[in-house]
């Protein structure tokens, strides 16, 4: 029998994800959420899963992008 996967909390984790060919670089998701993601040419999401207590300045981060490049599941 095929079990759902379950993460530790038992919670649904948001995945960040972000779009590189329309990411411009402009560091503005680094400086609201610095934790989830790292800008060098493009944005990069350092976290896989992110942990309920970032999910408010990840999805600041993500409202933020001026050309709409972060998007979540
Ligand atoms: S805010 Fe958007 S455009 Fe700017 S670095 Fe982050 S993902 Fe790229």
């Amino acid at each position: 029998m095929v079990s759902d996967i379950v993460n530790v909390t038992g919670e649904n984790q948001m995945k960040f994800t972000v779009d590189q060919e329309t990411c411009i670089g402009c560091g503005a998701c680094e400086e609201t959420c610095p934790e989830v993601f790292v800008v060098d040419d493009t944005s990069t999401v350092k976290l896989d899963d992110v942990p309920a207590d970032l999910e408010a300045s990840a999805l600041e981060a993500e409202e933020g992008c001026p050309v709409d490049a972060i998007s979540h599941t």
